[in-house]
């Protein structure tokens, strides 16, 4: 039988894109999303995945979301931590509100995903956790201290987890993408964009499909002995 598995935000952008390599590698998947239903009704007419609403910040919509997902696919085998948003501004300007959202979706999604499918991947003794962090939280990055903070968090969780994991089969990752050519970019000014686009050595943005190949691989059966691993994919931006 095919192996489950769920990924974030994976309406549109980086996460479509992981569902699609994903379904395309056998695997039956389930796209999570935050609010936005016609993307998620394009998404599904388009490539036949069905898409589940859960804010994944909220601890009890995403134990009953994964139950659901369960129940209509059978039990998770993966699940993609994709889910991601930016509330950004200087410290001086930033309210309590933004640090606080961005830290409970982006990192409090991942816990909160974790604690609903983990379990059942250790008593089977298989499992994928992937988590999307970004190169803004290895780097840091003006502006953003609530996302470079829930970012890096990302990578510390990913550690830890992996740890926990690693005898019961269960392997967790992270990837730091670089800066991908999605809605949350196309949300910075141009200026900026282009002198972002100047400090990649690649000399481009990278695409969603670059970022779902290396999701594949940390969710293939092949993968077994790579965990706690961050995979950096930025065009060379940032070479930790
Ligand atoms: P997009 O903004 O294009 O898409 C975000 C997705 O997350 C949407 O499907 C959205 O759902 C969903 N989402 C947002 N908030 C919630 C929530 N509370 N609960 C459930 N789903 C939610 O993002 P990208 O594709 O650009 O980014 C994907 C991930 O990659 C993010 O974690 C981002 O931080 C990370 N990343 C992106 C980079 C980039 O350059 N694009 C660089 C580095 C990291 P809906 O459509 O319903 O709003």
């Amino acid at each position: 039988m095919a192996r489950v598995a769920i990924v974030t935000g994976g309406t549109r952008g980086i996460g479509r894109a992981i569902c699609e390599n994903l379904r395309d590698s056998g695997f039956t998947v389930a796209a999570n999303y935050g609010g936005n239903d016609q993307k998620a009704q394009e998404f599904t007419a388009e490539t036949g995945i069905k898409a589940y609403k859960w804010d994944v910040g909220d601890h009890e919509a995403s134990l009953a979301g994964c139950a659901q997902v369960g129940e209509d696919l059978g039990p998770i085998d993966a699940v993609v931590n994709n889910a991601g948003i930016t509330r950004d501004g200087t410290l001086h300007k930033m309210s309590y509100e933004d640090w606080h959202e961005v830290m409970r979706v982006n990192l409090g999604g991942c816990f909160n995903m974790a604690k609903a499918c983990f379990p059942g991947m250790r008593e089977r003794k298989w499992g994928r956790i992937v988590n999307i962090g970004s190169i803004n939280g290895q780097a840091g990055q003006y502006g953003q201290v609530n996302y470079a903070a829930a970012k890096s968090g990302i990578h510390g969780f990913t550690k830890a987890l992996a740890q926990e994991g690693a005898k019961f089969g269960v392997t967790v990752n992270a990837i730091a993408p670089g800066y991908i050519d999605t809605d949350m970019v196309a949300a910075v000014p141009e200026p900026v964009l282009e002198k972002i686009v100047a400090k990649i050595p690649v000399g481009r943005l990278g695409q969603a499909s670059e970022i779902a190949r290396a999701v594949g691989f940390f969710c293939s059966e092949e993968a077994g002995f790579v965990t706690g691993s961050t995979m950096s994919v930025n065009g060379g931006q940032h070479m930790y």
